[in-house]
Formats: structure tokens, C-alpha cells, sequence
């Protein structure tokens, strides 16, 4: 398929869902949440049809942006996909900082965070699907880009937000027309009241990982990462996790683009950053254990990594186990060093969870356990210009 004009019947090479716990299969082309035993459920290919069918050499005359590699996600019709024009995201090298890492800034997409990308798919293919009704608990950013997608593809949204969420998301989900409510509690307590639906509207569950599109749609960032990398990948990839969706879906993107021959079997090695005031993942990776306790008492200003419990936490474990990474906890004053040097050393300001991944690194380069050498890619998920910043303003005068 070289053609770049919307082909009205795109090709899905979508074979089945799969259980990642137990493997179970669903049929594709039906509304699914969960598996059957809890679990996030899995999109899987027909990868030998896709290898013969899809090369590198037909994206040459595509537009940039992860609408691009659509033969490897899940859309059947071009009049499903749900679009607010995705761009491809930049990698800009940190000239100043030790080791030089290469940030990749995902805040340049739509609603200014890589949420875009999962709600671009999940709010796709809820249209596919013939879904009306939407919903999702969040601490901002994927409500923000729900809401948007949701919008756009005229199906109706509601939003679920931890009450100290910073008043700018809480507008932006409003004035891009979702119902939002602050509920008294942290993610996970939104995400209850989503999943009980107590007055009955037959909303669909689009919580991370509780549908099976959203990590297809994160999956794009290590396909878009691979490409740029003139289909290879970088030695590590640090991530800021929540609910781990990025971390899972990279991986699996790399699992599938083996699969297909775009690249060979080198993996990165991925390393989730967390907050030391919400480091679930770390407890329970420092402990090889395979699933992760409930962190208490939540808190951190890198609201988009407080998520105290996440339902992929053994896929995300598996993923950095299996790479050779590492988990890490770091300290909000490490952020917000880290965001205040970047801003002021290179001009380029990024958020919380994007500085955390700088502060991580260089605890990271001091410990050892990365090498300067190391090409190391660093995601800012989201735009610095969304989180509340530090008051500027010496008076003229002293
Ligand atoms: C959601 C979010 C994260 C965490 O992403 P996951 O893939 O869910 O772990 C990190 N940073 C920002 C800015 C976010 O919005």
C-alpha cells in the first residue's frame, strides 16, 4: 500500500485480542474492557501478512505524524480516525547537561501531552465500535485529550478528577465540552466511580489500560522513535510512569516491529522514573516482586506519575526486567531543579514528569547504572506551559 490518499476501506491486520495475563483470545471487531480475568487485554496481528504487505519504503510519501504507520494499528475505516493533526514530535539533545541525553518532547502534540496519542485511538476506535458515551478518571492530561478527540468525533464524555487538580486542566476539559467532576480523592478513587457507574448512563470505561486501544496509540512513540532512529532503537529509554501505558506500549512496539523486520533484536533498556512520593513500580521492582502494592498517601507535584496502583503494573515490570532497565524514585526538589536548570541552560521548558526523567539521569550517571556513552532518550510527555511555574518578576527597580 504506497498510496497516500485516504483509502476508504484501510486495511486492519488486527487478528485478535489477547488476555496479557493468560493468553485467553477474543474475537476482534467487538466492545471489549478488561479480560475475563481482570486484565488489560491486548490488540494482536496478523504480523506475517503485515511483514509482506507493509515496508518501510511505503511511508516515503506519507505525512509525518503516527496516522502514518496506521497498517500497524487497529482502525479498519479512514472515516473512523479521529484527528486534531498529530505531528511527529522532535528529539533535541540537552547540549549542556552531562551525557547529553536526547529529550523527545512530546508536548508539542494535540492538548499539549502524549495522552493525545491514546485518545486519538481509543476515541477512533470507540467510533468504530459504535460507542457513545465515554469516560475516564484522570489527573489532567488524558481528560484533556479525551475530551478533545471526544469532541471531534461527536461522542459525548465525562471526567473524573482528583479535587486538588490544577484549576487550567480542570477549564481545558470543561471548555473543550466534557462533563468534568472533582471527586473528593486520588486517581484510583475516580476511577472506582467510573467503573460503578451508579446512575446507570452505559458510559465506556476508557481508563488506562481498561480498554485495549489506548497503549496502541502509545505504542506510536517507540514506532516514531524507531524511525527517527533510522529503524533502530536508542541503548536506553527513560520514562516517567503512571499507569505505564508508554513503557508497555514501546515495548510492544519493538516486539512487533522485530516481528516484521523494520528492526533486530537489540531493545533499549527502559527505566521507569517515579516520584519518591509515589514510587509503587520501584517498591515492588527493588523487591522482585511481580505485581505492585497500593502506594499510601500519594503525592507529588508531577501529577501525571501519581498514580498510587496500576492495573499493567506486572506488564510494566516485565518490560524493564526483561530490557536489562532499571526503576527509580526521585525527589520532587530533584524535578524541580531539574525543569528550573533545563528551562534556564537550554530554553527548553519542560513539565514535571519530563523533569523527572533528567533528574533520574543524572542520579543515574552519578550511581553508574548509566553509562555517559549511552544513547539515552528522555520523554517529556507533556508541555511545561500546563503546570504552575515558579513567579518570575524582580522588581526593575531591585
Ligand atoms: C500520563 C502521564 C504520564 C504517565 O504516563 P503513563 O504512560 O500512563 O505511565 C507521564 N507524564 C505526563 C505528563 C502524563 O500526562
Amino acid at each position: 500500500m504506497t498510496e497516500t490518499a485516504p483509502n476508504e476501506n484501510l486495511t486492519s491486520y488486527v487478528s485478535h485480542l489477547e488476555c496479557s495475563m493468560t493468553c485467553e483470545r477474543y474475537p476482534k471487531g467487538e466492545v471489549r474492557g478488561l479480560s475475563s480475568v481482570g486484565r488489560p487485554l491486548l490488540v494482536r496481528y496478523d504480523l506475517e501478512a503485515l511483514a509482506r504487505a507493509f515496508t518501510p519504503t511505503d511511508l516515503a510519501n506519507r505525512p509525518t505524524g503516527f496516522w502514518r504507520y496506521r497498517e500497524l494499528l487497529p482502525v479498519t475505516e479512514t472515516r473512523n480516525v479521529v484527528s486534531l493533526g498529530e505531528v511527529e514530535t522532535p528529539l533535541i539533545a540537552l547540549d549542556k547537561e552531562c551525557g547529553r541525553p536526547i529529550v523527545k518532547d512530546e508536548g508539542r502534540l494535540p492538548t499539549g501531552s502524549f495522552k493525545a496519542r491514546g485518545l486519538a485511538l481509543a476515541v477512533s476506535m470507540a467510533k468504530e465500535l459504535g460507542l457513545e458515551h465515554l469516560a475516564m478518571p484522570t489527573n489532567g492530561n488524558a481528560g484533556a485529550a479525551l475530551a478533545a478527540y471526544a469532541r471531534r468525533a461527536d461522542i459525548a464524555a465525562t471526567v473524573f478528577c482528583p479535587a486538588d487538580t490544577p484549576e487550567i486542566n480542570i477549564a481545558e476539559i470543561g471548555i473543550q465540552g466534557a462533563d468534568v467532576y472533582r471527586v473528593d480523592g486520588l486517581i484510583d478513587d475516580c476511577g472506582r466511580i467510573v467503573g460503578a457507574d451508579r446512575d446507570g448512563v452505559g458510559w465506556f470505561d476508557l481508563s488506562t489500560l481498561k480498554e485495549p486501544y489506548r497503549i496502541e496509540g502509545k505504542k506510536t512513540m517507540g514506532i516514531e522513535l524507531a524511525e527517527q532512529f533510522r529503524w533502530s532503537v536508542p541503548d536506553v529509554i527513560v520514562y516517567p510512569t503512571g499507569g505505564g501505558t508508554g513503557l508497555i506500549g514501546m515495548w510492544k512496539a519493538f516486539d512487533e516491529l522485530e516481528a516484521i523486520g523494520w528492526i533486530g533484536s537489540k531493545r533499549p533498556r527502559m527505566i521507569a522514573v517515579q516520584a519518591e512520593g509515589c514510587a509503587p513500580i520501584v517498591r515492588a521492582f527493588d523487591q522482585g516482586v511481580e505485581h505492585a502494592e497500593r502506594w499510601e498517601n500519594a503525592s507529588t507535584f508531577a501529577a501525571g506519575i501519581r498514580v498510587p496502583a496500576a492495573v499493567g503494573d506486572f506488564l510494566i515490570l516485565r518490560a524493564v526486567r526483561e530490557s536489562n532497565g532499571f526503576a527509580i524514585a526521585v525527589s520532587d526538589a530533584a524535578i524541580e531543579e531539574a525543569r528550573d536548570d533545563v528551562a534556564r541552560n537550554e530554553g527548553l521548558l519542560l513539565c514535571p514528569e519530563g523533569a523527572a526523567t533528567v533528574a533520574a539521569y543524572r542520579a543515574a550517571l552519578a550511581d553508574g547504572s548509566i553509562d555517559p556513552s549511552e544513547t539515552t532518550v528522555l520523554f517529556n510527555c507533556a508541555t511545561g506551559l500546563k503546570y504552575p511555574l515558579p513567579t518570575a518578576g524582580i522588581p526593575f527597580n531591585g
